[in-house]
This record gives C-alpha cells, structure tokens and sequence, in this order.
C-alpha cells in the first residue's frame, strides 16, 4: 500500500464516520451536515449566512484554512476578529465584544466526541461564553481529525493535541510548548482556563455544526 492508497483509506473512513457523528449530533439538537472537502465546508458556510451580515470569528485556525475570512468579506459581509496585531489593548478588548455580538458566531471546536458532545477549552473564555448562549446564530465548522471516542479522550485532546501548537502559534513560555503534551501547569500564560462541554445544543438560537473531511486546525 502506498502513501496515496493510506490516504484514500483515510478518506473512505471519515466518508462514513463523518456522517455518523452527524446524526449523533442533529439528535442532540445541532443541526449537522457532512461536508467531504474544504470547499463544500465553505459552500455551506455560504449557505447559511447571508451577504451583508456581521460575523464575529473568535480565533479559529479552521475558518481560516477553508477560506471563510475572504469569502465572508467578498460577500460584502462585516467579518469581526480579533486576531489584528496592530490593535491596541482596549481595541482588542472591544473586537472581542463585538465577535459575541454579531448576526453570526462562526468558530470551530477542539473536540467533537463520537456520539456528538462538543468539548472547548478556552484561555480569556470569550469564544465559550460565545459558543454557551448568545441571540445570534452559531456555526461550528469541524475536521473530522478531532473525533474522539467519549469526553475523557476529549478533554484529553483539548489539551494534549489543540493547546501545545496554540501556544507556540501565540509565543507562549507554558510548559506544553517544551514538552509538547500538558503537564497541567501553574503557568501565569496557561491557556486552559475554561473548558465547555455542549451535552446538547443550547436553546434560544440555532447551532450548526460543519462536520468536514479533511484534517482542519488543532
Ligand atoms: S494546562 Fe498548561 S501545560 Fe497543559 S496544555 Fe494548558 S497551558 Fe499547556
């Protein structure tokens, strides 16, 4: 077998998990779709938020990898991030605000368990208080490499697998960015602060979730 028929194996794996977990999910009230490609991930981002929206993006590095930051602004749509470094302290602090406040909450998650519970850890907490209640429609777009088999390996993954890469992308000094797995620190940079489980979709809004074939963020 070589590399090529690995990764068409890999492909056909999340061609039938992908829409498992989907099911799980709508059952849990997230209104899920399977999307194979990037591209048909974006096509259904576009298709749920119309031209001309504000769309508040809370750090994510998968709306970045499919295209949704340009997509969005070509659109003519009003795309709120904080991730500018010529922002001041307190206009950061203000984009952050803004991000909770628009039409639209576009992230993703950093774990999506199996039977479809969705898992976030959070440093400022500003992207799972956004993800725990809100007035505006939230949209989760997920790789399906963050399937995980119940909680615990989730919890496990928001940890050992999504924060060590993120803290070297933001420059930290936390102990995971020496050792490449958690040692659960002290450190004043920690960034596991906050951790949300969604057991359902909360109520009051609509929660979409992306499930998407391809290895998307951390
Ligand atoms: S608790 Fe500390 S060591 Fe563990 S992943 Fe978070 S920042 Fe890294």
């Amino acid at each position: 077998m070589n590399g090529s028929s690995f990764d068409t194996a890999r492909k056909k794996h999340w061609s039938v998990l992908g829409p498992t977990v989907a099911t799980n999910l709508s059952a849990k009230g997230f209104q899920a779709v399977y999307a194979e490609s990037k591209k048909e991930a974006l096509d259904e981002v576009l298709k749920l938020i119309p031209a001309g929206s504000s769309v508040g993006i809370p750090g994510s590095v998968t709306i970045r990898e499919i295209g949704a930051m340009e997509a969005l602004a070509e659109r003519g749509c009003d795309v709120i991030h904080h991730w500018d470094p010529s922002l001041t302290g307190e206009e950061r602090l203000q984009r952050l605000q803004d991000e909770l406040l628009a039409d639209y909450f576009l992230t993703s998650s950093n774990a999506v368990t199996k039977d479809g519970m969705l898992v976030n850890i959070d440093g400022n907490g500003n992207r799972v208080s956004g993800m725990a209640w809100g007035k505006n429609t939230l949209i989760f777009v997920i790789g399906l490499n963050k399937v995980t088999a119940d909680i615990d390996e989730a919890i496990s993954r928001t940890r050992n697998t999504a924060t060590p890469p993120n803290a070297l992308r933001l420059g930290l000094e936390t102990p995971c960015t020496k050792t490449g797995c958690c040692v659960n620190c002290s450190s004043e940079e920690r960034v596991c602060k906050a951790l949300l489980i969604l057991e359902r979709a909360t109520g009051g809004r609509k929660t979409h979730v992306i499930l998407v074939g391809e290895d998307l963020g951390f």
